[in-house]
This record gives C-alpha cells, sequence and structure tokens, in this order.
C-alpha cells in the first residue's frame, strides 16, 4: 500500500474540489452559511480580506478620480421598469419588498400590514436609482465627466448558493459614471476593466485575461460588456469583474441630458463596473492547497504570525520578551507603504496545533520562537508558499531586515504558480473531436477535474455558442482584447472566423 501524504484539508482538491473548497473555507474560519437561507455570514478572517481589497481598490478607484457615495438599498419598481432588457434580466433574481410594518395576527404571531402602493424592489445593481440622481446632478456639459463609486451589498435570490461564490446577498463595490461622448464612455470602461487585471494580479496574485462577452453573456442593458476572467485550479474560469458600456440606453431610461458647448441638449454615456466578495472565491480557489488557504501578503490579513515555544512560565517570560523586542522593530518598517501586520499566538495550546491553524489560514509567515532560538538570536521560519515541513532558522537581523523582500518574494511565488498552472491548461484547439474529448471527463460517474481554456475560433453565431453550452456547459469567456486576426474555422460548424475565443467551463 502506498501511502498517501497527511493533508490537514480532508479531501483533498484531486478527489472532490467542491467539497475541498467548502472545507478550505471552514478551516480558515472565513465564513459560514447563515440561518437566513442563502446569505452567508463573513467571519473575522474572510472580512478582513474584504476590508484589504476594499482598501487598495478603493485607492486605484480614487487615483483615477472617482469619488464615493451612497445610494438608497430599495428602489421603486417603476424605475426598475423603465429599462427593458434590464427588467428581464434581472425579474427573477429580485426581492420584493411589498408591505411596511407588523402587525398582531390573533394567534400570537405577527402578519405583514401596511401594504405599499407601490413595491420596493431590494436593489440587485443600482443602475436605475444612480440613474434617478444623475439626471438631477447633470445639467450642463460641465457637470461631465461623473464618476461615482459605491461600496454596497446587494441581494439577488439565489437557490442553489456557495460561500462567497453564489449567495443571496452579497458586497460589492459598483462605480456608476457619466460622459460626454461616446468616446469618453468607452475609455472610461476599459480604464476601469484595466484598473481590476491590474487589481487582481498585483494584490491577488492572480493572472487574468482581460476580454469582452458575447451578447448572450452581456450585463442585462449593457451595449458592450468586458471581463477579468481568471483560471481556477478545478480548470474552470472564474469571472472576477466586469465593466460595462452601457451606450445611451440607462440615460434614455432615467433622462440623464445635458446641455452640450452648443447649446443643444444630448443624452449623456454611462457605464458601470463592479468586484464583489467572490473575489474572495476567487483567491481561495486560485491558489489554496491541499493544507489549506494560501494567501498572498499583499491581501492577507497577517502577514507574520509569531508563534511562542516554551515548557514553563520561565520560559514563558523569556520568550515573550524575546517577542516584544522583535515586534517593536517590525513595527518601525513598512511594506508596500503599509504596516506590517503580525500577531502573537499565545493561546494555551501545543505549539504543533498553533501552527497547523495558521496554515490553514494562509498566513504567509510563521515564526517558532522558544528558548534554543533565544540562546542563538534566532528565529525559526515557515513558509506558507513552501511545504510545512521546509522550515529555515534565521538570524534575528536577517530576518528582519530581508522580512520584506520574502513577502515579495512569497507574492511574486504564489503569482508564478497560478501563471504557470493556466498557461498549462490554456490551449489552442482546431479540431470539434479534440474540443469534445478536451471538455469531457473520462470518468463520468465520478468525473476527475479535466479540461481548461481552450482558445478556438468561432464564427460569432449564437447558435454555435448555445450548441456548445448544451451539450458540454462550455461557454464562451470572453473575446480576448489582444486577440488577433487570424483566419480560421469555427469549432463547431466550420464556418469562417477571423478571432479566437476563449472556451471554458465556469462558475
Ligand atoms: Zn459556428
Amino acid at each position: 500500500m502506498t501511502k498517501q501524504k497527511r493533508t490537514a484539508i480532508n479531501p483533498r482538491r484531486d478527489e472532490d474540489y467542491p467539497n475541498w473548497y467548502q472545507e478550505v473555507v471552514k478551516a480558515a474560519d472565513m465564513a459560514e452559511s447563515s440561518d437566513v437561507r442563502g446569505c452567508m455570514v463573513i467571519k473575522p478572517w474572510g472580512y478582513a480580506i474584504w476590508e484589504n481589497i476594499q482598501k487598495n481598490l478603493d485607492a486605484m478607484f480614487k487615483d483615477t478620480g472617482h469619488v464615493n457615495a451612497y445610494f438608497p438599498l430599495f428602489i421603486p419598481k417603476s424605475f426598475f421598469e423603465k429599462e427593458a432588457e434590464h427588467v428581464e434580466g434581472f425579474a427573477k433574481e429580485c426581492a420584493v419588498v411589498t408591505h411596511t410594518r407588523l402587525e398582531d395576527d390573533g394567534k400570537g404571531g405577527l402578519k405583514p400590514a401596511g401594504k405599499l402602493t407601490e413595491e420596493l424592489i431590494v436593489r440587485p445593481t443600482s443602475e436605475t436609482i444612480i440613474g434617478a440622481s444623475f439626471s438631477k446632478w447633470i445639467n450642463s456639459y460641465r457637470d461631465l465627466p461623473l464618476l461615482i463609486n459605491q461600496w454596497a451589498n446587494v441581494v439577488r435570490w439565489e437557490m442553489r448558493t456557495r460561500l462567497f461564490l453564489r449567495t443571496t446577498e452579497f458586497l460589492w463595490q459598483e462605480g456608476h459614471t457619466a460622459h460626454e461622448t461616446k468616446k469618453d464612455a468607452l475609455e472610461e470602461t476599459f480604464k476601469m476593466l484595466n484598473v481590476y487585471a491590474e487589481f487582481a494580479e498585483k494584490y491577488l496574485a492572480m493572472p487574468v485575461i482581460m476580454g469582452e462577452k458575447t451578447e448572450s453573456e452581456r450585463f442585462p442593458g449593457a451595449v458592450n460588456t468586458f471581463s477579468i476572467e481568471a483560471m481556477m485550479q478545478d480548470k474552470k474560469a472564474l469571472q472576477s469583474g466586469t465593466s460595462h458600456f452601457l451606450g445611451l440606453n440607462f440615460a434614455k431610461a432615467s433622462n440623464i441630458k445635458f446641455q452640450n458647448k452648443e447649446g443643444k441638449e444630448e443624452f449623456a454615456w454611462t457605464t458601470s463596473w463592479g468586484v464583489s466578495t467572490r473575489l474572495i472565491g476567487a483567491l481561495i480557489m486560485a491558489h489554496s492547497d491541499d493544507d489549506g488557504l494560501v494567501l498572498p501578503p499583499r491581501i492577507a490579513p497577517s502577514h507574520v504570525v509569531l508563534v511562542p515555544i516554551y515548557r514553563n512560565d520561565e520560559e514563558h517570560a523569556k520568550v515573550m520578551a524575546f517577542i516584544d523586542e522583535l515586534i517593536s522593530q517590525m513595527k518601525e518598517m513598512r511594506y508596500h507603504e503599509e504596516k506590517i501586520r503580525f500577531q502573537i499566538d499565545d493561546r494555551d495550546l501545543r505549539g504543533g496545533e498553533k501552527l497547523w491553524d495558521w496554515i490553514k489560514k494562509g498566513v504567509p509567515i510563521r515564526l517558532e520562537i522558544g528558548p534554543r532560538d533565544i540562546e542563538n538570536n534566532s528565529v525559526f521560519m515557515g513558509r506558507r508558499d513552501k511545504d510545512a515541513k521546509d522550515k529555515i532558522g534565521m538570524k534575528v537581523d536577517d530576518f528582519v531586515s530581508n522580512l520584506t523582500e520574502i513577502l515579495d518574494e512569497i507574492q511574486q511565488n504564489i503569482f508564478d504558480k497560478a501563471l504557470r498552472f493556466r498557461n498549462e491548461n490554456m490551449i489552442n484547439i482546431d479540431d470539434k473531436v479534440d474540443f469534445y474529448k478536451f471538455f469531457t471527463p473520462k470518468n463520468k460517474n465520478n468525473p476527475e477535474i479535466h479540461g481548461g481554456f481552450a482558445i478556438s475560433h468561432w464564427c460569432g453565431n449564437p447558435e454555435c455558442e448555445v450548441k456548445i453550452k448544451d451539450d458540454l456547459k462550455v461557454t464562451i469567456r470572453c473575446i480576448p482584447i489582444d486577440a488577433m486576426e487570424e483566419s480560421g474555422k469555427c469549432i463547431y460548424c466550420g464556418e469562417k472566423s477571423n478571432k479566437r475565443v476563449i472556451f471554458a467551463k465556469a462558475y
């Protein structure tokens, strides 16, 4: 019998990927299901990751001229009805408020009363309610561009939910902008797509592909939708952010007009763009391993955890004094202009148990500090980008002077690993039989991890897209922005095509 290496997370990725994901979330103590069906409780470790996402993205939004504001959670139904495609796209997911109060039902319970004359929709997205404000705020070309962002929660009713990936309520940001010209609005759409790609790669260490969505995957009411797509370790795609060029659709629906330089009245060109707590799901699935969460330092709630090792009170006092000295040095340091985030795990537990907790939580650097380390003026370091047993002793001075470099190295290693994985599983396919083989598991009853990103020609006909989706559950993730003109044949029907697109299974 060959001995399988013991792992902290069971099942392993190759055994049962969906359950592995749930177990990683649980072991890292990031979130849990709530008593409200479809809604999650984000626990402090998960929320701290969201706060880091917020903080860094918010800075990038402000650097590109955007300001934050806040709009109502409720949208009058009549607002929603103004944009036909928008209604159609979201109708099935809407939570609707119909009453304003509760009263005694005479049986010891309560019943809703005070029926509203106009129902309110709990926002699934805010184009229409923000559009109503924009129509008041914008009068002249001098009021443009208007560049607004909102950090909020939204509700899209879901029957089948998964923590961070798909929940009825989730957190997000939504940017909404209005412009004088089509050109300006398109520039904005791409600018924010680039901000998302830069953020994903730099902070989340997650390589992404920027591209345009096909008509069937477009945001309801948009003229063009662009997205960033990342590959997860089960080789499926995860749409990690979207940027929409809305043309004049929502300006017409909400009557967003301005007087141009010639004194004529025109509709404004609008955009919207968003990322959500889904990014945390992407982060987990892109990097984590069979021992749990793996966090890139730039987004990790803690960069370093210090674990004191001792046998008695006397040793404990010595070790803690040594740790105090070390953290006073770390407090002076900056990592990408931020303070070093650290914590001391002084819980009354065995050292090994504590260390495994931090491995499962994905902390980039673990330091074990015991009496022998103090004698040598050293620390014993483990890194989350390496095997759990691969630890080295280091002089304290060396550790301190190299800390930011080590963090950057971990960040880079995590990115490189994800990029290598994606590149190994992203291939050009020109033959229909090969294409079908690529996306069909060998074991139907217990499908192994298979497929990846197929870069293949598509004729542009939505029918070919539908057929492929029906046969394989594979969709066109995007038409890459940098796709080169190249003549070929549609992977499904064999008709002429001039571009390759990315096909994949997706979340
Ligand atoms: Zn075709």
